[in-house]
């Protein structure tokens, strides 16, 4: 176990911590370890307990309060006989918890000794799970917020309605569950279905393990498109009235929500408002991405709608849509999110003032949305934020459409350099997406998500060069290993 007192605390972080000091000597962690708190972190100092083994009582890890420091900043200073960790808020404090845990987990309960001064770069660091197409367990989506949390990321981004599946539910709209929720398997002949509502007590257990961590939650209901599910359940909210099914196949379809329709935006404000109420955190993501307008062209009460609003083309309903769906946002005391998407066709309309613009397709849209003085979430499909997409450019692998390099989300940045200062100052921070149209199992979600959820991890904290992340891909390695995480261990590109 020599080989561990010797390895020093810089070479096993990751995130790499802003500011970091090797000493001599080294921590040892163990059951009788003490875990003491100043009283603004005693909620921080019971997750500690919990999650490094240890009991609370006296000072041999300590949390200690001070004032000044930034939102999510810490420091950490180790020593052969404690562990101190300074904080201003909460969150910093848990910053510093997982450092050391992080030091725990790769080194065998040896922290070596060091003292780190460390906050993020960027606010809004996150990934998106698609329990849509693929319904994950509770206690999977448990395990990734752990584990996110531990390399410092602090939003999850849960899509929970599309084609495939609704998942939340909804009370009074028994549809939602007796059709929306669950899908017929086409590829078998015996009419098996696939999938079903999370429970109320299951969100809350998941806003609940993620809050503990620090991460805020952020519900996905998608709107104008990609709305399938719910059209099969209720048909009367799309142009032609159906029938629909909830899909089998994978893609974009034509039905989408009838914007003529006003049952429509009654249910919408009904399920908003109870959404809020299901989620506590201040953000809901209203979708907008990937919507035909074939339907609308052809559909009577659409068309009147256009005409009734002073708007000249089908294009033009979508943001009308997006308005309104942001007022039943706003009408909830939470702020929405849109796909880039809902820039397109807002000549008549614009766009509501504190819309956040999801940047997908490319980078273009983050641009066009920081010109026009919105907030903007980075998570462009090209440069290496799309997680579904293969890790090689090789049939071996397995993923969907696209290919996403390890060097490329190594050298990720959510400012490129396209930006100006002025849009770089709009920018938030980035996501991870996982689409889960070909993924069967969590162990490939996995396989799809690390090392490349660690590495933007990385950019969004403290921006590193590329190849010095990808130095570290053995050191990443360690970590799923440690973590349980089936991992890529390919070519970086
Ligand atoms: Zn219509």
């Amino acid at each position: 176990m020599n080989t561990h007192q010797s390895l020093r605390a810089s070479d096993l972080l990751f995130p790499v911590p802003r500011s970091i000091e090797d000493r001599e000597g080294a921590y040892r962690l163990h059951r009788t370890t003490t875990i003491a708190a100043s009283p603004p972190f005693e909620g921080v100092a019971d997750t500690a307990a919990a999650l490094l083994g240890c009991k609370r009582g006296g000072e041999d890890i300590l949390f200690k309060y001070t004032e000044g420091l930034d939102d999510e900043e810490y420091r950490l200073s180790i020593s052969k006989v404690q562990v101190v960790i300074t904080a201003t808020t909460k969150r910093g404090a848990f910053h510093g918890l997982s450092a050391v845990r992080k030091l725990a987990l790769i080194n065998d309960a040896i922290l070596p000794a060091c003292k780190i001064s460390d906050k993020p770069t960027f606010i809004w660091r996150g990934f998106m799970l698609d329990c849509c197409r693929h319904f994950f367990s509770v206690d999977f989506i448990k395990k990734l917020l752990d584990v996110a949390s531990l390399f410092g990321l602090n939003r999850f981004h849960w899509h929970l309605t599309d084609d495939q599946g609704w998942r939340i539910p909804i009370d009074g709209w028994p549809n939602i569950q007796e059709v929306a929720s669950r899908r017929t398997e086409l590829q078998y002949t015996d009419g098996r279905t696939y999938g079903r509502l999370y429970t109320k007590e299951e969100i809350a257990e998941v806003q609940a393990y993620a809050h503990d961590r620090q991460i805020i939650v952020i519900p996905e209901v998608e709107t104008p498109g990609h709305v399938s599910a719910l059209l099969a359940a209720y048909p009367e909210f799309g142009c032609t009235g159906g029938p629909y099914e909830v899909q089998d196949r994978w893609g974009i379809f034509n039905e989408v929500l009838c914007a003529g329709n006003d049952a429509m935006l009654t249910f919408f404000e009904d399920a908003i408002a109870q959404v809020a109420t299901l989620f506590s955190d201040p953000y809901i993501h209203i979708g907008g991405d990937e919507c035909p307008q074939d339907a609308w062209e052809q559909c009577p009460k659409c068309q009147a709608r256009m005409k009734n609003e002073g708007l000249t083309e089908e294009r033009q309903l979508q943001s009308w849509l997006t308005s309104r769906i942001s007022a039943m946002v706003h009408a909830n005391g939470k702020q929405p999110i849109g796909w880039d998407e809902v820039l397109d066709g807002t000549e008549a309309m614009g766009l509501p003032d504190d819309l956040i613009v999801q940047s997908w397709q490319g980078i273009r849209g983050g641009l066009e949305a920081s010109r026009r003085g919105h907030q903007v979430i980075m998570s462009p499909n090209t440069v290496g934020c799309y997680f579904d997409y293969r890790h090689l450019d090789s049939e071996e692998e397995m993923g969907n459409l696209g290919v996403s390099t390890l060097t490329q989300v190594a050298s990720f940045t959510p400012t490129p350099p396209e930006m100006d200062e002025k849009a770089k100052g709009m920018v938030l921070g980035a996501q991870g997406n996982l689409w889960t149209e070909r993924v069967l199992s969590a162990r490939q979600a996995e396989y799809l998500l690390f090392p490349r959820l660690q590495l933007l991890a990385q950019q969004l904290w403290n921006p590193q060069d590329g190849d010095d992340n990808l130095k570290r891909l053995d050191l990443l390695v360690q970590y799923c290993e440690k973590l349980d995480l089936h991992c890529y261990r390919g070519a970086a590109k």
